[in-house]
């Protein structure tokens, strides 16, 4: 685990999130958030990837994370960051 990464402007901490989080490095993010929502995955964004994606357009619905919870701490589907204060997103159809 890398929890604490800060600098992610470099090179190596990148390939490092592309390799810790699934997709090639070199995969375009939007379609990797694409594939999660073909899925109907949950799909958890850092604040930073929240404006970036439209939940909406793929039938998804920001929901708590749990009671009082708006986010989780945890890994962004977006940008590959760890430890980040997350929101989750749901297929609207499951609930
Ligand atoms: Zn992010």
């Amino acid at each position: 685990m890398f929890a604490i990464l800060r600098d992610w402007t470099t090179r190596a901490n990148r390939l490092k999130a592309a390799a810790f989080n699934g997709p090639a490095s070199g995969t375009v993010r939007g379609s990797w958030l694409s594939d999660l929502a073909a899925l109907k995955k949950a799909v958890m964004l850092c604040w930073q990837c929240q404006p970036k994606w439209k939940p909406e357009k793929h039938g998804y619905a920001r929901r708590m994370v749990g009671p009082g919870y708006r986010e989780a701490r945890g890994e962004c589907d977006g940008c590959g960051a760890a430890n980040e204060l997350c929101a989750m997103y749901l297929p609207k159809e499951r609930h």
